[in-house]
């Protein structure tokens, strides 16, 4: 078996000083080897690996035969955002996983072989503006008369643009539907846009494959927020036939210890949001810049906390993360973490900060932390950190960044009255169908399963998709009886 390609990357001590993607992706003749390793399985397991159903095999034998064009039409059937998914998502855990080379050896490099394919496409202009051109709002099938009517003439309306609302959104329009998105920020695309840093995520990706979504005819109204501007009352009164929630987990956690309330005490989302949409290492050239001091602490140990404390030492800090279990339950990506380390970034095991502590004019001095051993599992089956009594020591930082997860925001199912929810506020929706309890709203992604993937978003975008072109076909009296 021949090696992996290795992807190639920026330097790290170039790229620490910049913003631009740190990995760059392979040449022709490096994915043209990669796909040549791929066995085409006649089983093929990595399918079964994949949440949207890719024909991995197929794209794969394309790239090797130099048809990269048909491997993004192939992609694209199944997946509409190839180039943001090759570059995010954690196929360590999904099709690489189950690709059979990995039981010997290394996996083919399946998702740099999507972005492969999807940076070819763009960088092809005449591949997409032919896209563009080919009657981009054509159905892919023919217009179907049900209990409901013309099919053509439904409308169905998506709440939030992340990953599961352009994908339940995209499928549905190749079925043919009139497909409103309702966005309540003035940029789509979610956590792709305003979390997801430009080193790991450029954003010409994510408006290039949100304008291929475009392409498909369907619409995007940005600052409208559902709970405040319009309800899912009225969305069924202006004739939307079914609706679909994909509002995400944007509400952040907090430590509940003492000083959070500080200045330069920041949540990764705000911290985030603040550099991304609101480019504050654009400095000057965009006035919105973040004053974080020369010391930054990252509390947490998730995705998330890689990009805040990478994002951070860009911005010109020394960084620090500390995370309260081993390196082994990190549940970050195993990439992101090396390149952090790699880039400079410290990291503390077993540490917990139990205050933060400010000047007299209430900005962050410093935090004080306490070391902490692994206990007995947890539900999640992870260990347990327990905190080791008198070992609390003083650490100087300017600023504190808090990564320890996200949950659903409350605002729709406060302003949605008997819209079922669970134990952390997220809507409760059926896994295969995303049916809520009220007739005609479905919904998916981390508003249902609180704070997950890109790829889990998507997944449950496209079962929603199916399910309500089904609910659609059937009319109201069918579909119940169905349940
Ligand atoms: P979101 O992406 O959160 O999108 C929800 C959208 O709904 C947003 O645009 C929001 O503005 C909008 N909205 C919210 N409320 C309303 C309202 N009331 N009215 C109208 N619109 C509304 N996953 C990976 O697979 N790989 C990674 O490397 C990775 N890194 C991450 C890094 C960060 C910093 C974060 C925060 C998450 C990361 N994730 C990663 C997780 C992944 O991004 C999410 O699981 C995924 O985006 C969820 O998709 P979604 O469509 O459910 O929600
Ligand atoms: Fe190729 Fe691996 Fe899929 Fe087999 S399992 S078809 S080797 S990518």
């Amino acid at each position: 078996m021949t090696d992996r390609e290795a992807m190639p990357r920026q330097e790290p001590k170039i790229r620490v000083t910049n913003f631009k993607e740190v990995a760059l992706g392979y040449s022709e003749e490096q994915a043209v080897r990669e796909a040549s390793r791929c066995i085409q399985c006649k089983k093929p397991l990595c399918i079964e690996g994949c949440p949207v159903e890719i024909d991995i095999p197929k794209f794969i034998k394309e790239i090797r035969d130099s048809n990269f064009s048909q491997a993004i039409t192939t992609l694209k059937e199944k997946n509409n955002l190839p180039g943001i998914c090759g570059r995010v998502c954690p196929q360590e855990g999904q099709c690489e996983k189950t690709c059979i080379l990995a039981k010997k050896g290394e996996p083919v490099a399946i998702g740099r072989l999507e972005r492969f394919a999807a940076d070819w496409e763009l960088k092809n202009d005449e591949v997409v503006a032919s896209r563009r051109r080919s009657n981009p709002t054509k159905s892919l099938r023919e217009p179907i008369t049900s209990a409901r009517g013309n099919l053509m003439e439904q409308r169905v309306a998506v709440v939030g643009s992340g990953p599961a609302g352009l994908t339940c959104a995209a499928d549905l329009a190749k079925l043919g539907y009139a497909v409103t998105i309702f966005e309540s920020l003035h940029l789509p695309g979610g956590v792709l846009s305003y979390g997801i840093p430009e080193f790991r995520l450029p954003k010409k990706i994510v408006k290039e494959e949100i304008a291929s979504i475009k392409d498909l005819g369907v619409r995007i109204k940005t600052d409208v927020v559902l709970g405040k501007t319009f309800t899912i009352k009225e969305l069924f009164s202006q004739g939307f036939a079914a609706i679909f929630i994909g509002t995400g987990a944007g509400l952040p956690m907090f430590l509940g210890i003492e000083g959070e309330w500080l200045n330069r005490v920041y949540s990764a989302n705000e911290f985030l949001l603040r550099t991304n949409l609101m480019k504050s290492y654009l400095f000057p050239e965009y006035e919105t810049p973040l004053n974080i001091g020369k010391n930054v602490a990252v509390i947490g140990g998730g995705n998330v906390a890689m990009d805040s404390a990478r994002a951070a030492l860009r911005l010109g800090a020394a960084v620090i993360v500390f995370y309260r279990r081993s390196e082994k339950e990190m549940p970050a990506r195993r990439e992101e973490y090396e390149n952090a380390r790699e880039e400079g970034i410290e990291f503390h095991f077993l540490v917990a900060p139990v205050e933060i502590l400010g000047d007299e004019k209430n900005w962050v001095k410093g935090m004080k932390v306490i070391k902490m051993k692994l206990g007995s599992s947890d539900s999640s089956g992870r260990a347990r950190p327990v905190p080791v009594k008198g070992s609390e020591f003083y650490l100087p930082v300017d600023t504190v960044v808090i990564a320890i997860g996200q949950r659903p925001n409350p605002l729709v199912p406060q302003s949605s009255p008997g819209l079922k929810t669970g134990r952390i506020g997220n809507i409760i929706a059926d896994e295969e169908t995303g049916e809520t309890n009220i007739e005609g709203l479905f919904a998916g992604g981390d508003i249902a399963t609180g704070a997950a993937t890109v790829i889990s978003a998507m997944g449950a975008g496209k079962r929603a998709a199916r399910a309500i072109d089904r609910y659609c076909q059937k009319g109201e009296k069918e579909w119940q009886k169905k349940r």
